[in-house]
C-alpha cells in the first residue's frame, strides 16, 4: 500500500512512501526477536558508542533534518531547528546516566547469614515503539534511546504524518552501528500500528491521542506485555493577582500557541484571578495577535497550519459549541481559506466547563480563559478535568504556588512556567494523560526487567 505524505502548509504531496502490511510487519517482528538476544548481550559501552556516534550525525545533520521536519508536519522552521537542538540534551542525559541507571545493585548483605541481595536489569526483549508526529525527535528518541541502551530491540512506528523524520532516524541509527534488525522502522498509519500490537512483543510504548491509546490498552488485554501510554492533556494554568501582568501573559500565550498549540503540555486553560483578568485578557490577545502566521519555511514565522487537516473540524467544532454555549470570541474563531490546513489563532472568554473547549483536548491554536475568585476555586478547576499531564501556577509568592500544585493532580506541575519537558525529571500523567513514564533515571529503567537475587554463600 501507498502512504502519501503532504506538506500541511499547501497539501502538495512531496512524498509516497510503500507502507507495511501484516505480513511485512510479522517479518520485521521476527527479524528483531532473531537479533535481540545478541545485542542484550552485548556490553553497555559499544552500545553507548553507537548512540554517541547517532547524536554526532545528528548535530551534523541538523539543519537538513529541520527542513525535512517543516516539510512534512507544517512546524516553524525555527521551531524545527530548537527541536533538532534540543534533543541533543536528552541524548547526553541518556549516554550519561545509563550505566549509573542499570548498574546491578547490592541492596543488602547480612554477614551472618551469608545472604547477598541485589539486583539487575535485563531487557525486556523486543519492543514497540509508536509514536506521534507533534515531536517525533522529542518522543521517538525518548524511547528508543534508552530501549536501545538497555538491549532491547526495538519496532518503531512513526506516526504517518511524520514518516520521513522516522526513516532519516533509523538510517542515522544503522549509519551509527545499531543494527539494522534491532532498530527497525514499520511505516505506515493505524493498521501497521495495529498489526504491530498484535505481534508477541515484550513491551508497547506508545505516544499519542487517548482514544489510540485507549484502542491498544483494549487490543492487549489479557496479554502479559508491558504497556506504557503517553496520552494527552487539557494542561491548565492559574494566574494570581499578584504577577507581572506582561510577563506572565507572555510566557502563557507561547506555552499555548508555540507549535501551533499542537503539544501535549501546551496551555489548553487559563484561569485568571478575577482581581486582574481585564488587563492581562488585554496582555494575552495583544501577545497573540503579535504572532507571525504564515509559511513554515519562514524563519519569523510562529504559527504554522495544523499537521491533521481533520483537527481543523475539531476546533470549529469546539468554537461553534462555545459560541453557542455564550462564549465570546476575541480573536480568530474561523478556519483560513487557503490551501493547507490553516486555522486563525483563537482566543475566547465567556467560557465554562460546559463547553467542550474547556474539557476536550484542542491540540491545536485555540485557547479559552476564565476569570476565577482565587485559590480553592482555581484548584477546583484546575482537577475538573479527565486528564493530568501538566498544570502551572503564576505567583510572586513561591510557597502559595507550591501549596496549590500539591493539591492539583498531574504528572508535571509548574511554577512561574509552562510547556516545559526536562530530561531529568519524569514524564508522566494522571488519568487518561496515561500510565507509564519516560525521561529521568526511572525512563531508562521502564525498558528493563529487575532480576532480583538471593545469593548465600556456601
Ligand atoms: P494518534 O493517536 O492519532 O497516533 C499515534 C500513533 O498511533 C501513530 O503512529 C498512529 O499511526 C498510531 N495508531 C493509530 N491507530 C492505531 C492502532 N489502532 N493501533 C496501534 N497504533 C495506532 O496521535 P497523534 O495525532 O499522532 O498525536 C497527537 C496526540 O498525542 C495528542 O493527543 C497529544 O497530546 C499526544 N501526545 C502525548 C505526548 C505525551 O508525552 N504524553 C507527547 C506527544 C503527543
Amino acid at each position: 500500500m501507498k502512504l502519501k505524505v503532504s506538506n500541511p502548509a499547501t497539501g502538495e504531496v512531496v512524498a509516497t512512501l510503500e507502507s507495511d502490511d501484516a505480513r511485512s510487519v510479522r517479518a520485521k517482528y521476527m527479524q528483531a526477536r532473531a537479533a535481540q538476544p545478541r545485542w542484550g548481550e552485548t556490553r553497555l559501552t559499544p552500545r553507548l558508542a553507537a548512540i554517541s556516534r547517532f547524536r554526532e550525525r545528528v548535530a551534523g545533520e541538523s539543519e537538513k533534518l529541520a527542513q525535512v521536519l517543516s516539510t512534512e508536519v507544517g512546524k516553524p522552521i525555527a521551531q524545527a531547528r530548537n527541536e533538532l537542538k534540543g534533543v541533543l540534551p536528552r541524548i547526553d542525559f541518556f549516554l550519561a546516566e545509563t550505566a549509573r541507571a542499570l548498574r546491578p545493585r547490592k541492596v543488602s548483605v547480612d554477614v551472618h547469614a551469608s545472604m547477598e541481595e541485589k539486583v539487575s536489569h535485563e531487557p525486556l526483549g523486543v519492543v514497540a515503539n509508536i509514536s506521534a508526529w507533534n515531536y517525533p525527535w522529542f518522543v521517538g528518541t525518548n524511547v528508543f534511546v534508552p530501549a536501545l541502551l538497555a538491549g532491547n530491540a526495538v519496532l518503531y512506528k512513526p506516526s504517518e504524518l511524520a514518516s520521513l523524520t522516522g526513516l532519516e532516524i533509523a538510517r542515522l541509527l544503522h549509519e551509527s552501528g545499531i543494527p539494522d534488525e534491532v532498530f527497525v522502522p514499520v511505516i505506515g498509519g493505524g493498521e501497521a500500528g495495529a498489526a504491530l500490537v498484535r505481534q508477541a512483543v515484550d513491551g508497547i510504548f506508545f505516544t499519542g491521542s487517548y482514544g489510540t491509546g485507549r484502542r491498544i490498552a483494549e487490543a492487549v488485554r489479557g496479554r502479559m506485555v508491558k504497556l506504557q501510554l503517553e496520552l494527552g492533556g487539557k494542561d491548565p494554568v492559574y494566574v494570581c493577582e499578584d504577577v507581572d501582568v506582561a510577563k506572565a501573559a507572555a510566557s502563557i500565550a507561547d506555552g499555548a500557541f508555540y507549535n501551533t498549540g499542537q503539544s501535549c503540555c501546551s496551555v489548553e486553560r487559563i484561569y485568571v484571578s478575577e482581581r486582574i483578568f481585564k488587563p492581562f485578557v488585554d496582555a494575552f490577545v495583544a501577545e497573540v495577535k503579535g504572532f507571525r502566521r504564515g509559511d513554515p519555511s519562514d524563519d519569523r514565522t510562529y504559527i504554522g497550519p495544523l499537521t491533521r487537516a481533520p483537527q481543523l473540524k475539531v476546533l470549529e467544532a469546539q468554537v461553534k459549541d462555545a459560541r453557542k454555549k455564550g462564549a465570546k470570541v476575541l480573536l480568530g474563531g474561523e478556519r483560513v481559506k487557503a490551501k493547507g490546513n490553516w486555522f486563525e489563532p483563537t482566543v475566547l472568554v465567556d467560557v465554562d466547563h460546559s463547553m467542550d473547549v474547556m474539557r476536550e483536548e484542542s491540540f491545536g491554536p485555540v485557547i479559552g480563559l476564565m476569570p476565577v475568585k482565587g485559590d480553592a476555586e482555581a484548584v477546583r478547576l484546575m482537577n475538573d478535568t479527565e486528564y493530568g499531564l501538566t498544570a502551572g501556577v503564576y505567583t510572586a509568592d513561591r510557597k502559595r504556588a507550591e501549596r496549590i500544585l500539591a493539591q492539583v493532580a498531574s504528572g508535571s506541575v509548574y511554577w512561574n512556567c509552562c510547556d516545559r519537558v526536562s530530561p531529568r525529571l519524569p514524564w508522566s500523567g494522571v488519568g487518561n494523560s496515561g500510565i507509564g513514564l519516560t525521561l529521568s533515571t526511572a525512563g531508562i529503567e521502564t525498558f528493563t526487567r529487575p532480576k532480583a537475587w538471593h545469593l548465600r554463600g556456601a
